[in-house]
C-alpha cells in the first residue's frame, strides 16, 4: 500500500469516527515557515478527517503542538504550554492532545516530554507527518499514548492535503533538510539531509494553487539555493524559478532561505530577469567577523557577503535585504561584535531578526569553550537592535510619497479600520479600505513611513 493509500484508509476510518460529532481541532505552531506549512498540512488532513477548526484552544476536542527545536526559548514555551493543559485533560478525558514537530525528532526531548506529560495521547516527529491520520486513529482507539519517531530521513511524500491560511498567498515546500551543518544549528540532525521535491510535482502544485486563486507563492526550504542538486538532473533552483515565473495567474514569487555561499550569479540573474520574482531577499549573515563565521562553519567571509550584496544591488537596484544575526557566539570578542555592527552599517538591511546565541544540545557549538555571560550577550543585542532600528527607519523613509503595489492580506490585526498588505519588497503597509479588497493588488501612496511598517492611502 502506498503512503497516500494508507493515509486515505485512515482518513476514511476517521471520517466514520467524526461523523455527526462536529469535532474541532486547534494547532499551536512554533518556529519557522517550514513548521507553519507543516501545520497547514496537518490542518488539511484534519479537515479531510471531518474536523473543523477551533479558533480558541478552549473549544477544541483535539489540540496539537507543532514544536520547533531551533531556539531554546521555543522549547521552553512548549513545556510551559503543554503542562498548562493537564487540568483541561482532567476535566475533559475525551480531549486528545498531541505534540509533534522537530523537537520530537530529538529522541532525548521526546523522551522527556513523554515522561513529564504522561497525559499526552500522541507524540510524533517531523518525518512521521504523513502517518498522522493513522497515529490519531490509533491514539483514539487504543486509549493510550501513541508514539512514533522515525530516525531515518523523511521520505518526500506527495499529495498531502493542506489547509492554507490564505487562498491568495501560499507556502510551497520545494525541499526538505539541510546539508550545511552550521555548528550552532540542529536542523540537519532533526530534519535530515537535503531532499528536493521533483520539479513536476512542485509545478503541478503551484498550477493547482493558481487555478484556485493564488497570486503569490513562497518557495520554502532550509537552503533553497541548493535545490535540485540531490536530484542529479541538472535542473537547479534557477530553472525552477524560471518555470514558476511562467505559470499563469501567479503574480509574485518569493523564496526563503538563501545561504550566501550558494547564491550564484546565475540566480541573481534569474531574479532580475523573472518579472514575478519580488525585489526582496532574506540573506542570513549570522555574524560579521570572519573568525566567528569560521567557527560557525558558514563557509563565506564578510568580504564574500559584501560582494554578493553589491552584485544584488547592481542588478536589482530596489532590492530589500533582510537577515538573521546571532549575537554572543562562543568566544565572540568585542571586536568580533563590532565587525557585526560594521556589516549592518555597510549593508543597510531593511530588517533583521536578531538572536542571542543559546547552545543547542547535540551541536558542535554547544561543546565550544568560552560561552559568554548572558549580560554581555544582552548588552550586545541591545546595541545591535538600536542600530538596526535606526537603519530600518531610514530605509522606510525612502518610501515617503512613493506609490507602491500592495497585495492586500486583510484587515489589520491591530486596527480593524485599516487593511494591511505587503509590497513586492516585503514591507508591511497599513491603509484604509474595505475588506472586500482582500486578495487584490492595490496602489498605495505612502504618507507615514515608520520603523517597522508603512502607512498610506489608496490611490
Ligand atoms: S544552513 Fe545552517 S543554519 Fe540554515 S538550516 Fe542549514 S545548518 Fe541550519
Amino acid at each position: 500500500m502506498s503512503v497516500r493509500e494508507e493515509q486515505q484508509k485512515y482518513i476514511h476510518l476517521m471520517q466514520q469516527y467524526t461523523e455527526g460529532k462536529r469535532l474541532k481541532y486547534h494547532i499551536v505552531t512554533y518556529g519557522c515557515q517550514m513548521n507553519v506549512h507543516d501545520s497547514e498540512k496537518l490542518a488539511g488532513m484534519l479537515q479531510e478527517m471531518g474536523y473543523e477548526e477551533a479558533q480558541e484552544l478552549e473549544d477544541a476536542d483535539l489540540i496539537l503542538f507543532n514544536t520547533c527545536c531551533v531556539r531554546q526559548h521555543a522549547e521552553e514555551r512548549v513545556y510551559g504550554n503543554v503542562g498548562a493543559l493537564r487540568s483541561y485533560k482532567q476535566s475533559n478525558p475525551n480531549l486528545i492532545i498531541g505534540v509533534c514537530g522537530c523537537m520530537m525528532q530529538q529522541q532525548e526531548a521526546a523522551d522527556d516530554i513523554i515522561k513529564k506529560f504522561p497525559f499526552l495521547d500522541l507524540v510524533f516527529g517531523t518525518h512521521n507527518l504523513h502517518h498522522f491520520p493513522k497515529l490519531l486513529y490509533e491514539a483514539i482507539n487504543s486509549g493510550h499514548m501513541v508514539v512514533e519517531i522515525l530516525d531515518e530521513e523523511g521520505k518526500v511524500v506527495e499529495g498531502l492535503p493542506a489547509r492554507r491560511a490564505s487562498n491568495v498567498s501560499a507556502y510551497v515546500t520545494i525541499m526538505y533538510g539541510c546539508n550545511n551543518f552550521c555548528t550552532y544549528c540542529i536542523v540537519p540532525y532533526v530534519r535530515g539531509r537535503e531532499r528536493s521535491r521533483l520539479p513536476e510535482d512542485i509545478l503541478d502544485e503551484i498550477r493547482g494553487l493558481a487555478a484556485n486563486g493564488c497570486k503569490e507563492v513562497t518557495l520554502l526550504g532550509q537552503n533553497v539555493n541548493s535545490y535540485g542538486k540531490d536530484l542529479n538532473k541538472g535542473y537547479l533552483f534557477t530553472a525552477l524559478l524560471r518555470d514558476v515565473n511562467k505559470i499563469e495567474n501567479i503574480e509574485r514569487i518569493r523564496f526563503v532561505t538563501s545561504h550566501p555561499k550558494d547564491l550564484s550569479d546565475e540566480l541573481i540573474e534569474a531574479m532580475a530577469e523573472c518579472e514575478k520574482v519580488c525585489e526582496h531577499i532574506h540573506l542570513p549573515l549570522q555574524a560579521g567577523s570572519n573568525e566567528v563565521l569560521r567557527k560557525m562553519n558558514r563557509r563565506y567571509t564578510r568580504e564574500d557577503y559584501l560582494r554578493l550584496v553589491d552584485r544584488l544591488r547592481a542588478r536589482i537596484p530596489d532590492i530589500a535585504i533582510s537577515t538573521d544575526i546571532i549575537v554572543g557566539f562562543p568566544g565572540e570578542t568585542e571586536e568580533d561584535f563590532r565587525d557585526t555592527l560594521d556589516m549592518v552599517e555597510r549593508v543597510q538591511y531593511d530588517s533583521a531578526f536578531t538572536f542571542i546565541y543559546s547552545p543547542r544540545k547535540g551541536t558542535p557549538a554547544a561543546r565550544m569553550p568560552d560561552e559568554l555571560d548572558i549580560e554581555v550577550k544582552k548588552e550586545r543585542l541591545n546595541r545591535l537592535i538600536a542600530l538596526q532600528n535606526d537603519i530600518s527607519k531610514a530605509r522606510n523613509q525612502l518610501y515617503m510619497d512613493k506609490v507602491v503595489e500592495v497585495l492586500v492580506e486583510g484587515v489589520s490585526k491591530n486596527n480593524p479600520k485599516m487593511l494591511s498588505g505587503r509590497t513586492r519588497t516585503n514591507k508591511l503597509v497599513h491603509f484604509e479600505g474595505g475588506s472586500e479588497l482582500t486578495g487584490e493588488f492595490v496602489k498605495v501612496k505612502i504618507t507615514l513611513p515608520k520603523a517597522f511598517t508603512l502607512e498610506g492611502h489608496m490611490i
